[in-house]
């Protein structure tokens, strides 16, 4: 039997090599990890909704005209990219304080920040991806300061998408990561949005309980993870309005 070749294995996805050159399939796993994989799980059901919920995001992020690695959901679990350099930073964009920025700076979390704050962490699990400061990503390279004034306008536009879209369904974007790769059109890059969205790379709280509906459910044990993630898709309409208690992901088309 023909086998495909794996790129990429990381804590909740793999890559396989796509159809075309230029692409690659992205496989959501139900593997949950959760500060630097000392703390795992497999959750039934997980990895069906991230490539549901990404493909949403993406698309729409698309549908305002920000660019994305995303190009279209194959099945359940796969979904067609464009292959990317990936840039070696997390991209986190902060409009509530939360998680580790509450914790560094003694803030109580939930508090509104003046403006949306962006930082960098280098994409090093066996450093735990530490914070760092935009002179170090330009001394060593890893982006350059034209790269980094891409990546911040990004960052921002994504954030005004995405605390949109939340709103509209009475859920409070309190913060997000994104990974950003660059695309190369002959001799010039262009910059897009790779990676995953999904709430596991977001704090999404209920704009009326504050009710956590993010990966935080599982880092903190508030209960059972995909029902959250089930409800924000439910939310979104992307899972059906009358599913109750989901105890498998039911998809509609
Ligand atoms: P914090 O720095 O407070 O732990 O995380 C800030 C935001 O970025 C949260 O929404 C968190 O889920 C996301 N985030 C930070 N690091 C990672 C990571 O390594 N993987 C994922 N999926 N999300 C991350």
């Amino acid at each position: 039997m023909a086998r495909r070749k794996k790129i990429y294995e990381g804590k909740a996805k793999i890559l396989y090599e796509g159809p075309e050159p230029g692409t690659l399939v992205q496989y959501f796993k139900d593997d949950a990890t959760a500060f630097n994989a000392e703390k795992h799980a497999v959750i039934e059901g997980k990895g069906v909704l991230n490539n549901r919920l990404s493909e949403f995001f993406m698309t729409g992020l698309a549908q305002v005209g920000i660019p994305t690695h995303f190009l279209r959901r194959l099945n359940m679990r796969e979904q067609l990219v464009r292959q990317v350099e990936i840039i070696p930073l997390e991209i986190i964009v902060r409009n509530f304080a939360a998680g580790s920025m509450a914790k560094r700076l003694g803030m109580e979390e939930g508090a509104a920040l003046p403006q949306p704050i962006i930082e960098f962490s280098l994409k090093d699990d066996k450093l735990g991806d530490p914070l760092v400061p935009e002179e170090y990503i330009i001394a060593f390279q890893w982006a350059s300061q034209q790269d980094l004034d891409d990546i911040v306008r990004l960052a921002l536009r994504v954030n005004d998408f995405m605390s949109g879209a939340m709103y509209g369904v009475g859920i409070k974007l309190v913060d997000f990561k994104i990974e950003v790769g660059r695309i190369w059109d002959g001799d010039f890059q262009r910059l897009v949005v790779a990676d995953e969205i999904s709430p596991d790379s977001c704090r999404l709280w209920d704009l009326q309980s504050g009710e956590k509906l993010d990966k935080d459910v599982f880092r903190r044990d508030l209960g059972n993870l995909t029902d959250a993630y089930a409800e924000v898709a439910r939310r979104l309409g992307v899972m059906p309005t009358n599913a109750t208690h989901i105890t498998k992901p039911t998809l509609i088309n």
